[in-house]
């Protein structure tokens, strides 16, 4: 039949398989189901699935094989999971840092390989199509889902998830066939998923357009220009409408203005919850002509959408042509993953070759190496380690390993098959870090000190409305005096102290916002005794914080000698962060987050909008504990001025401004800065943020060592957003922000003006 031949045009096969196709079948060419093994026949031969997600190694093979050789038409199955920091849920896949601790590396390279590597993996098990990047900007940090974002900055977000796009679909553009090794990407969750109120998680967002074509938006452009093969709708409502139903968002923004061709999938049971929870539809019947009708192609796990479509087209809420359009976009991709001419079986013999081979896990570790931020030391680090000695090592992130991981990762809960986690022998802890690359003489004494979290049944049931388990609550553990006591005298007896804190799985993820920031159960205490008895006997005190999102320490803390932040780094994490404390890795992350003092500060992201009365709390500074953009490294580094070709301008909208500025290595060690170029224009016809990242770089310096630092900026890209939600460049003074971090006292400026503006 033409639609089987791989030599006629993908339209013509389209059509060709359109004009063949039944109603029901096309109704259940556009649902995603659980493809559990006790119901593949059912979902598959019964309801005509188009797609299935979390199906586990051991169904897989038979899934894909009924599809193509037991339906009518032979329609083959794509297959998604959420493999968003390496395969998440494959027995020994290489597990990367979450998204938030790939972003400390700021480098866009590197999470491209992350991506590439993943890619390898997943293409050898069966699996088309990850549910991966995710662009949302973490601002409000109560949020469960901070650590699956890259952080706060718009240009950072999309620069990290462009490169991840690149990586998972082997360089392949829109439209273009995806290489064998490759996987579909999916940029989500389309768009202000993380705008969350009070950051209770996927509540409505309170988002005007401006808000969104401001900073929401952009990001999630670049990559649906890019060629970024599908797109998942986030839960939340904006002003009164489910994205899911969303006109504006999805036809006039996404398909109209960016072009955008490729597959929409909804989030976890969008068109049901507009019925049960957001009762904005009466039935599942106007729910599913509604979905249909606002441009949705794949429902993800509503499965009454399929009464509810076949109901909608016989009551004529719903005409059959209007399907049609949904049905060719999802076997467009289908064809473009070449899946007629093969369904993509697992392949045993690249699954031994490739999954957590040897090459993938150095590029794990390369890229972990970076995703750890230094972000104080009084000199204590690197730990002198010339004479022999005895290092207390503590806390409850010194050696749980699971724990390090993060979300999405083995044992975190998602799907039944993987309890036990991820091989404990493929994951180095700081306690495996620290045994392995600690000279001769020196010996590790371990003690966890502190339990974080004890787990009760929620009070509210076992269950959520529509089945799904209800997950127990985590409570903060009571201090436990034996565990302190044993940690203080390991303290007592040691020549220097490291202690890794933070929070473990059960407080992230969706659902699992946190209404604080702080360490839970006994850590606090742990730190505050450790600070006593290192001050009072002059030892080091290094307190590395693994957590997945920016936590708020003690104000003891203050006085430790030096602190390291590692958000969940993953299997490599332990060598990294050792690596880092010994001085064999030069620090080199920066923070792509700030980190607030108290959770009453939030928001406290760096690109805030200009204006307020004062500049502080009655009864706390607004400034963060740590600020966008910030990290040590073991040397120092000096800016000197930096200058643009041309001077000071007046530049147009269409040219590219080249500015460069001499930077030194100060100090006796290598080291790698990362230069950061902010723009303030410096007068706006409407309110706009004081600054925002316009450029960076990574360089590595010898000691000693300068070298002239090149950064363009478009001039293009020096724009804001009018009230009327259109992005303009504006005629007037702008100030080019050269410098260290997003503070202002670590920015050398130089100024430049703009004419000849118009919108862009
Ligand atoms: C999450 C998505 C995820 C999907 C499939 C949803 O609950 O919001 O990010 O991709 O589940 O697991």
């Amino acid at each position: 039949m033409p639609y089987q031949d791989p030599g006629r045009p993908e339209g013509e096969r389209t059509q060709d398989l359109l004009s063949r196709m039944t109603l029901e079948e096309k109704v259940g060419q556009m649902m995603q189901l659980e493809g559990r093994g006790d119901r593949l026949s059912e979902l598959i031969q019964g309801r005509h699935v188009g797609s299935i997600l979390h199906t586990g190694p051991d169904d897989l093979p038979r899934a894909l094989t009924m599809a193509v050789e037991e339906t009518r038409l032979g329609i083959p199955l794509i297959v998604g999971d959420d493999c968003i920091h390496g395969y998440s849920f494959w027995p020994g896949a290489t597990i990367f840092p979450s998204q938030l601790g790939m972003a400390v590396s700021w480098d866009p390279e590197k999470v491209r390989q992350a991506a590439r590597v993943t890619a390898e993996e997943v293409s050898a098990t069966g699996v088309h199509w990850t549910f991966s990047p995710v662009l949302c900007i973490g601002r409000d940090t109560r949020w469960g889902r901070v650590d699956e974002t890259f952080g706060e900055d718009p240009l950072l977000i999309g620069d990290l998830a462009s490169a991840m796009v690149k990586g998972y679909q082997g360089g392949a553009r829109a439209g273009q066939p995806l290489p064998k090794d490759a996987i579909m990407a999916c940029a989500k969750h389309f768009a202000g998923y993380s705008e969350t109120q009070g950051g209770r998680d996927a509540s409505e967002a309170d988002l005007s357009h401006r808000k969104l074509m401001s900073w929401f938006l952009p990001p999630f452009e670049r990559v649906a220009r890019e060629g970024c093969g599908s797109f998942m709708l986030g839960y939340e409502a904006i002003d009164g409408t489910p994205v899911t139903f969303n006109r504006w968002l999805l036809d006039e923004v996404l398909r109209g203005q960016w072009g955008y061709k490729g597959m929409l999938v909804t989030d976890w049971d969008n068109v049901g919850r507009s019925v049960w929870e957001q009762h904005i539809e009466p039935d599942y019947t106007r729910a599913a002509a509604d979905a249909v009708k606002a441009g949705n192609d794949l429902m993800m796990t509503t499965p009454q959408f399929y009464e509810g479509a076949l109901e909608a087209v016989r009551t004529g809420l719903l005409e059959e042509g209007q399907l049609d359009q949904a049905v060719g976009r999802i076997l467009a991709v289908k064809f473009r993953l070449g899946l007629f001419e093969d369904p993509r079986l697992p392949d045993r013999e690249r699954i031994a070759r490739v999954i957590g081979c040897e090459e993938h896990r150095r590029a794990n570790l390369e890229l972990t190496r970076e995703s750890v931020v230094l972000l104080r030391n009084n000199g204590s680090l690197p730990l002198k380690t010339s004479t022999s000695g005895r290092l207390a090592l503590v806390g409850p992130l010194a050696d749980e390993a699971q724990g390090q991981l993060g979300d999405w990762a083995g044992a975190s809960g998602q799907v039944a098959w993987m309890r036990q986690g991820q091989p404990r022998e493929m994951i180095t802890t700081v306690r495996d870090g620290l045994a392995s690359l600690l000279p001769e003489g020196w010996q590790v004494d371990y003690a966890k000190g502190a339990d974080i979290i004890t787990m009760v049944e929620d009070p509210a049931g076992p269950t959520f409305p529509d089945g799904q388990p209800r997950p127990k609550i985590a409570q903060s553990a009571p201090t436990d005096q034996a565990q302190l006591d044993q940690a203080v005298q390991a303290a007592r007896r040691a020549d220097a102290v490291v202690a890794v804190v933070g929070d473990l799985v059960q407080l992230v993820g969706e659902g699992r916002s946190t209404a604080t920031l702080e360490l839970m159960g006994g850590q606090k205490d742990l730190i505050r005794s450790l600070v006593a008895v290192c001050r009072e006997e002059g030892k080091p005190l290094c307190l590395v914080l693994m957590s997945s999102k920016p936590l708020v320490l003690p104000a003891e803390a203050d006085l430790a000698d030096s602190l390291i932040w590692a958000p969940s780094p993953g299997m490599e994490g332990g060598r990294a962060i050792a690596e880092v404390i010994l001085g064999l890795t030069e620090p080199s992350g920066r923070l792509p987050i700030s980190m607030p003092r108290h959770v009453g500060q939030l928001p406290v992201y760096y690109n805030r909008i200009r204006g307020q009365h004062g500049s502080r709390y009655a009864d706390l500074t607004q400034d963060p504990a740590f600020v966008f953009g910030q990290g040590l490294s073991y040397t120092t580094f000096e800016y000197g001025q930096p200058t643009i070709d041309g001077g000071s301008g007046p530049f147009t909208p269409d040219q590219v401004i080249h500015v460069s500025v001499p930077l030194t290595n100060t100090g006796d060690r290598p080291g790698v800065e990362v230069v950061q170029a902010y723009v303030k224009d410096l007068v706006t016809s409407v309110t706009w943020a004081e600054r925002e990242l316009k450029a960076y770089r990574r360089v590595g310096l010898k000691p000693g060592q300068t070298v002239q630092v090149h950064l363009d900026i478009p001039v293009s890209a020096c724009s804001i957003v009018d009230a009327s939600a259109r992005r303009v460049v504006e005629d007037g003074e702008f100030d080019l922000l050269i410098g260290h971090s997003s503070r202002e006292e670590d920015l050398q400026a130089v100024r430049f003006s703009v004419t000849g503006a118009d919108t862009i």
